[in-house]
């Protein structure tokens, strides 16, 4: 049988869920969860007996995203990890992990030169599942739609502060106690429609495939343990992802040491995280402030509208928001609900600096592959967040890739921003030729399209200011450029 043939070579390429099935639909439609990877927020998701607790990002210490991301719908893709002071050892797997995938997709899809994607994307988006105590939890979840790539599947890692060690999903559970625990599972999906218990078997019987297949274990706000196994892993294709729940009373006396201090602190999490970082330094926000509202009449004077895309990033923002300042320009930022989850600060700092801050979407996908629920969902919770981070909720959005339909816009009463300078900065990462690019080709009225996650295209942006405040250039924002034209 198919998944059979497929699986040596899921467990070599560490636990990519293959499938021959190339789904053209947007969130692996087999259950696991909305298209930003959140658990059970799409209707037919398994219900867990109780939630998993969400995080908030911005209390993290020294956190950092480490975002990448095209803006090219013939390559698209968005991918974004935590970088948390301390657990080095876990960054250091997550960054392996994304960078394989990423280099793959790439290879495959942006690089066969027929500059036509076809529908396919790689997405890898995350979330906080314990940042407390000693002890800390991320979920990464994938969709690819590439030619090899299967939908969703979604792995966590964890990072145990004490010792000082990255942490697989097994570490959770004792060693001693791995038999019971993978039988108990079993027991479990016997009976549900799909499950190949050969295939499980097979699988769960070396060690390493342990370790590969039972990737992505979650505690429950009620102390119990959620296993997910990706699409085509232990059953047929079809049936999608199985979810398994085991009871606090029935998975306590198989956890590590280690998988006792996540499960108290998901529980009952510590005001604080400390995972041993010896010096934990923020990068300072700056505190500009607009000098009342913007009076250029772009009737009078030339105006150009610097867009800024997939922030913020600490620190690149930061440095951004000083320079435009130097130049008292005003910019828009189009940033992604991940992110502005993580540095409300910067967001903040933007607006305050008179800048415009647009919405692009919670992670990044291409709208267009997702239902109405999930484009709205992808845009309210981005609304939401930056309101929240603001007080002031976005009236502009920019889709990721500029891929844009009726659909889209019927999901949304956010007007949509596209551009006339594609300075394809994430493609180049060279910021004399992103500030030439944009010296180049910008005209009078143009948006122009950067992106503040790249420390070479803010970079960029002294010289591009200089230059063209010298040409009679004003720079202000989309939503005064279309008020006073
Ligand atoms: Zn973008």
């Amino acid at each position: 049988m198919r998944t059979r043939t497929l699986l040596p070579s899921l467990l070599l390429l560490g636990a990519l869920s293959f499938t021959a099935a190339c789904s053209s639909g947007s969130d692996g439609s087999s259950g696991t969860g909305s298209a930003d990877g959140r658990p059970g927020s799409t209707p037919g998701s398994t219900p867990g007996p109780s939630p998993v607790r969400s995080v908030d990002p911005s209390k993290i210490k020294g956190l950092q995203i480490v975002s990448d991301s095209s803006e090219q719908s013939s390559c698209p893709f968005a991918t974004s990890y935590p970088d948390v002071p301390g657990a080095e050892a876990m960054t250091a797997a997550m960054k392996k992990d994304v960078e394989e995938r990423l280099a793959g997709f790439r290879s495959g899809v942006c690089e066969d030169g027929s500059g036509d994607a076809e529908g396919r994307e790689l997405n890898i988006s995350h979330y906080f599942l314990v940042a407390s105590g000693d002890v800390l939890g991320v979920r990464l979840s994938t969709q690819d739609h590439s030619g090899t790539g299967s939908g969703l599947s979604t792995r966590t890692y964890w990072y145990d502060g004490k010792a000082g060690a990255y942490r697989t999903a097994l570490g959770l559970v004792a060693e001693g106690s791995r038999d019971a625990f993978v039988a108990a599972l079993k027991d479990q999906l016997k009976g549900r429609e799909g499950f190949d218990a050969a295939l499980f078997d097979d699988t769960l019987s070396a060690p390493d495939s342990r370790t590969a297949l039972m990737d992505d274990m979650v505690f429950t706000a009620d102390g119990g343990l959620r296993v997910t196994f990706d699409r085509g892993e232990v059953g047929v294709p079809p049936a999608g992802t199985y979810v398994v729940s085991l009871s606090k009373e029935t998975i306590t006396p198989w956890l590590s040491g280690f998988g006792k201090r996540v499960q108290r602190q998901t529980v009952t999490p510590s005001r604080s995280i400390d995972l041993g970082a010896a010096d934990v330094s923020e990068p300072a926000v700056p505190t500009h402030t607009a000098s009342g509202d913007d009076d250029t009449d772009c009737k009078q004077v030339k105006c150009l509208a610097l867009t800024f895309d997939d922030g913020p990033a600490a620190p690149e923002t930061g440095t951004l928001l000083t320079y435009l300042a130097q130049y008292k320009a005003r910019a828009t930022f189009f940033t992604t609900g991940q992110n502005v989850a993580a540095h409300p600060d910067l967001v903040r700092a933007e607006t305050k600096a008179g800048h415009e801050v647009g919405n692009h979407s919670w992670n990044h996908p291409d709208l267009t592959n997702l239902t109405p629920e999930q484009i709205a969902s992808q845009l309210n919770r981005t609304s939401d967040a930056i309101k929240a981070a603001t007080g002031k909720a976005p009236t502009l959005f920019r889709p990721p890739y500029g891929a844009i339909n009726a659909q889209v816009k019927a999901a949304t009463t956010l007007s949509p921003v596209m551009w006339d300078v594609d300075t394809e900065d994430w493609k180049y990462r060279d910021a004399a030729k992103v500030a030439q690019t944009v010296i180049d080709k910008a005209q009078r009225s143009d948006v122009v399209l950067m992106h503040d996650i790249h420390s070479t295209s803010v970079a960029a942006v002294p010289q591009i200011l200089r230059t063209l405040t010298a040409q009679g250039y004003h720079f202000v924002t989309v939503s005064h450029l279309r008020a006073t034209l």
